[in-house]
């Protein structure tokens, strides 16, 4: 939409009449205004420290701001500066992160310190190329910590920003398009009155957060109300225009619950997952996909005989023997493009030379079948993804590159980072949640 279209499609009442400057000035005096005095108090607005901002913007991706301020709390404790931040140890990183999700932020956050400390002597660069230079800094992260760290007048434009623009200005573009991006960033630039791009950002920000919310706008309330083209024309619940993402892909996975014996006893199995991809360097429980569902189809469980034989298989080729003893418990693990189905299964360690006949013969057989029928299926779905290939070659090989393992107690939980999933069944298991798992 050209730019001077905007608002093209306002009503026909007198609201509907005036100007598209006079629009722009009525949006952005009336919510600085209302800023100035409905604005929270949250910790990173409490200092002006550039690295504090950052750091709540990276947290505050995908995440709500209630969530966050325990984590910044304890982040900023222990990584007090962006020094502090870049020396620190990986796996202290991820803990402090733990729970948070989207575990590629903290990496690339670290990363980003490192650049900063190497390239700009630790301070935080004011310059738009050097700030998009940071790893994990994209152009909305870039324009909030140049606005509201260093007052610049650049936009910082998120689905919130362009939920509350695509309103206001009656604004039919489908915001997942980059031309929409653009023209979105434009119109935010504009929009920003002189020397107030820390507050006005903050306060755009805030309004899609507080008032012009995704599923009930609270019009009456809002600052900006008067002149909004989007409530004027009723259009308030149908914008912003958004294709729908692709749904996430279903998969089933057996779970192992490995009780070490011997040596081990107390302990149990846990792998960390290799160096890339998801959830990288992350530790978890054992678990091998069962099956990947045809795209658009749910996951379905396996019964409970076939899932433990294929579970002993995968262990089995991983390095260990363990006999499992019954289902523990289902759960679920959602990222923003695939959703873990669990069948979470107890098993206890096994002496490697004792006879096992299920590891021994069915297990090795139901492994076998499981793998060559995810290597057939494979060419069949790569025109959806290449799940099942990767599946097949997950199953093929058990192990994958780069794995390593450990038998933990409790007292590890604290040193170790897991992804979310995995924390609370293994804290679930050392309370006892499962003791009554037999088979
Ligand atoms: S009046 Fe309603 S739709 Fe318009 S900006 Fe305010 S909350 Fe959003």
């Amino acid at each position: 939409m050209p730019r001077a279209e905007i608002g093209r499609n306002v009503g026909t009442g007198k609201e509907g009449h005036m100007g598209l400057q006079e629009q722009k000035r009525h949006f952005s005096v009336n919510l600085l205004d209302w800023y100035m005095i409905n604005r929270r108090d949250l910790p990173w607005r409490r200092h002006n420290n550039p690295y504090f901002t950052w750091v709540s913007e990276i947290m505050l991706q995908q995440t709500r701001v209630d969530t966050v301020i325990p984590y910044f709390n304890r982040f900023i404790g222990n990584f007090p500066t962006v020094q502090a931040l870049a020396e620190a140890p990986e796996e202290e990183v991820l803990k402090n992160w733990e729970g948070l999700g989207y575990y590629s932020r903290a990496r690339n956050l670290q990363a980003a310190a490192r650049q900063v400390m190497e390239l700009h002597g630790g301070e935080m660069p004011q310059d738009k190329q050097s700030v998009f230079a940071l790893k994990g800094v994209g152009p909305y992260t870039a324009g909030a910590i140049l606005s509201i760290a260093f007052n610049q007048p650049q936009p910082a434009v998120d689905g919130n920003v362009m939920r509350v623009l695509s309103r206001y200005f009656l604004i039919d573009e489908d915001i997942m398009k980059g031309s929409t991006r653009v023209l979105m960033e434009e119109l935010a630039g504009e929009l920003i009155p002189e020397g107030r791009a820390r507050d006005f950002n903050q306060a755009l920000m805030e309004l899609g957060a507080l008032v012009c919310t995704p599923k009930a706008p609270h019009c009456l309330t809002c600052p900006v109300m008067e002149q909004c083209s989007g409530r004027i024309a009723g259009r308030e619940l149908t914008l912003p225009v958004k294709t729908k993402a692709k749904p996430p892909r279903p998969e089933q996975r057996l779970v192992a619950l490995v009780e070490g014996r011997g040596a081990h006893r107390g302990r149990v199995l846990v792998r960390q997952r290799p160096e890339t991809g998801l959830l990288a360097r992350m530790w978890e429980l054992p678990h091998v996909l069962a099956a990947p569902a045809a795209a658009g189809k749910a996951a379905a469980p396996l019964a409970d005989e076939p899932a433990m034989a294929l579970l002993a298989g995968s262990l089995w080729a991983e390095g260990f023997a363990a006999r499992p003893e019954g289902l523990a418990t289902h759960a679920e693990h959602v990222f923003s493009h695939i959703v873990w189905s669990l069948q979470v299964y107890k098993c206890t360690e096994q002496d490697q030379s004792s006879e096992l006949p299920l590891i021994a013969a069915e297990a090795r057989a139901a492994y076998h079948a499981q793998a060559a029928s995810m290597a057939e299926s494979a060419p069949a779905a790569q025109s959806s993804s290449s799940t099942a290939a990767q599946a097949a070659q997950e199953a093929m090989t058990g192990k994958g590159d780069g794995l390593t393992y450990q038998w933990i107690g409790p007292e590890d939980m604290e040193k170790l980072a897991f992804p979310n999933v995995f924390l609370k069944l293994l804290r679930n298991y050392f309370a006892g949640a499962y003791d009554e798992v037999t088979e």
